[in-house]
């Protein structure tokens, strides 16, 4: 029987086996081999006390289907769990203090007048320089250009700093100074292209989106807003994936297992254990990060050094929660993110009660705090108390928070977040050239074709249909 290898248990890792089996009736083997002695990588989702913690993603962007495309397909349909209603806020810290986001600012585009004009965020020169966007030339080239230098350009400085940058930061934990803007924001660089700015472009869609948009009926469940997540947090897609891929009685999941090498032999691949044992296999998918597949790569000397110029970035969530008569802020958003500029400790916070239901007991509020990132991981080596202290205290200086927390968890993520740095398409177009040169191997994760959950779905399914293809053409070994 043929065999295909998978290595690492990510979503990548679980919706590539997933989508393997989804696709073929045809008897082979899978082995899927994560290093952990838990599948999920980056998603971890854990309960304690009432409370539901994620202690990785905790959401996915509707927008970007894939991701709630999969879950529904798995049977999570009805557990889809869109934000709440009420207090869809966000709020930045600006010299100190908590300001709104400007309702209607689609990442850093401004689309309403009057919560711009009215903003206290951002000075009245910055809101002057901001509607210029609409009069800015179009950029002439193709060439890359960071994040930093695309929204100084369109939207001047202060649209950079107290919001393209702290979003950014907040998502990716990355630095818009060496953020590749077409390989992480394409859409904004098509708006460019197709309309010469910003503003007007996304004014355009909004409008197209309005006459298109068919208002969400029935239950609040059914609602699809921005961000998505499910009813009992990310963990329970990756036990469905699990449960639905291990019940072929073809495939093996082996947790706790350390992929130490992958040799290509003839026209198939040997994948060597940590301790020795060989496997063959017809096609290998490695779904680990771009600098594991580099130590792995046995067959080719320039794919592992091109791999290694992916650059990660580690971070760390600190959850905190506290009973809400302790708690005078009136918690009315989504939580705030924190400009550079203002030199603290943590890069943004979630009110994930507020944002999501079912994340917390009635009477308590759960926070959960990003700190490292491109900023500053000094914290990172730190204590998980001393972690929490200095998240106290910052919650303490910025929303007045000086209440015992009733639990509190960290996570750490080291070498965690891939950067999308200017040249970044160049280099996969390099890698996928390469990768294509080796019959029956393949990457996938999101280091490469996009970063978060939902383009990790996407890619995976994409390499599922290519693997497929592959062994269906492939000789016996
Ligand atoms: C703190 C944090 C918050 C995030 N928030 C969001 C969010 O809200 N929404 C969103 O869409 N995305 C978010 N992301 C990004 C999201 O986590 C990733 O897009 C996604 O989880 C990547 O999945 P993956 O399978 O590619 O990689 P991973 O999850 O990293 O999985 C790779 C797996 O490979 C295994 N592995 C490595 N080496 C070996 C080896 N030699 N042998 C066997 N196994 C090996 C690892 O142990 C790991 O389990 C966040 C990321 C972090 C770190």
């Amino acid at each position: 029987m043929k065999r295909v290898v998978i290595i690492g248990g990510g979503i990548a890792g679980l919706a590539t086996a997933y989508s393997l089996r989804e696709h073929s009736d045809a008897p082979f083997e899978i082995r899927l081999i994560e290093r952990k002695d838990r599948l999920g990588g980056n998603i971890r989702t854990e309960r304690a006390s009432g409370f539901l913690i994620e202690g990785g993603p905790d959401c996915f962007l509707s927008e970007k289907p894939w991701a709630m495309e999969l879950c529904k397909r798995v049977g999570l349909g009805d557990e889809l769990l869109p934000t709440n209603e009420h207090n869809r806020k966000t709020f930045v810290l600006s010299r100190g203090k908590l300001h709104v986001l400007p309702e209607g600012v689609i990442l850093m585009v401004p689309t309403k007048i009057l919560p711009l004009a009215t903003s206290s965020l951002i000075s009245v020169p910055g809101k002057i320089r901001m509607a210029m966007e609409l009069f800015v030339p179009k950029r002439k080239g193709p060439r890359d250009e960071s994040l930093g230098d695309f929204v100084r350009r369109r939207l001047g400085a202060e649209a950079l700093e107290k919001i393209a940058e702290p979003l950014v930061a907040g998502v990716h934990a990355g630095d818009p100074e060496t953020m590749s803007v077409r390989a992480s924001f394409p859409k904004f660089v098509q708006l460019e292209e197709d309309y010469g700015s910003l503003i007007k472009g996304m004014l355009k869609k909004l409008e197209l989106l309005k006459k298109t948009h068919k208002p969400a009926a029935g239950t609040p469940n059914k609602r699809v807003t921005m961000f998505m997540t499910l009813k009992n947090g990310l963990g329970s897609l990756i036990d469905t994936l699990q449960e639905k891929v291990s019940s072929s009685k073809d495939t093996v999941v082996a947790t706790g297992v350390n992929v130490s090498g992958v040799e290509r032999k003839a026209d198939a691949y040997e994948i060597t254990i940590e301790g020795g044992e060989k496997i063959a296999a017809d096609a290998v998918v490695i779904a680990a990060p771009a600098y594991a597949a580099a130590s792995l790569v046995r067959f080719d000397k320039e794919l592992p050094a091109k791999l290694l110029t992916i650059p990660y970035v580690s971070t760390a969530t600190v959850s905190i929660a506290f009973r809400k008569k302790d708690i005078k802020h009136p918690l009315n958003g989504f939580g705030f993110v924190v400009p550079k500029v203002e030199k603290r400790k943590i890069m943004a916070a979630t009110w994930t009660s507020v944002k999501f239901s079912l994340r917390a007991p009635d009477d308590s509020v759960l926070i959960r705090c990003f700190v490292g990132g491109s900023k500053d991981t000094s914290l990172l080596g730190a204590s998980d108390e001393e972690m929490v202290r200095t998240v106290r205290q910052e919650l303490k200086d910025i929303m007045g928070i000086d209440a015992e927390p009733v639990l509190s968890r960290v996570f750490r993520w080291m070498n965690s977040m891939p950067q999308y740095t200017i040249g970044h398409e160049e280099r996969i177009d390099w890698i996928d050239e390469r990768v294509a040169g080796y019959p029956g191997f393949y990457l996938v994760g999101s280091a490469y074709h996009g970063i978060g959950i939902s383009d990790s779905v996407r890619y995976a399914e994409i390499v599922a249909k290519k693997v497929l293809h592959h062994i269906k053409a492939s000789k016996p070994q």
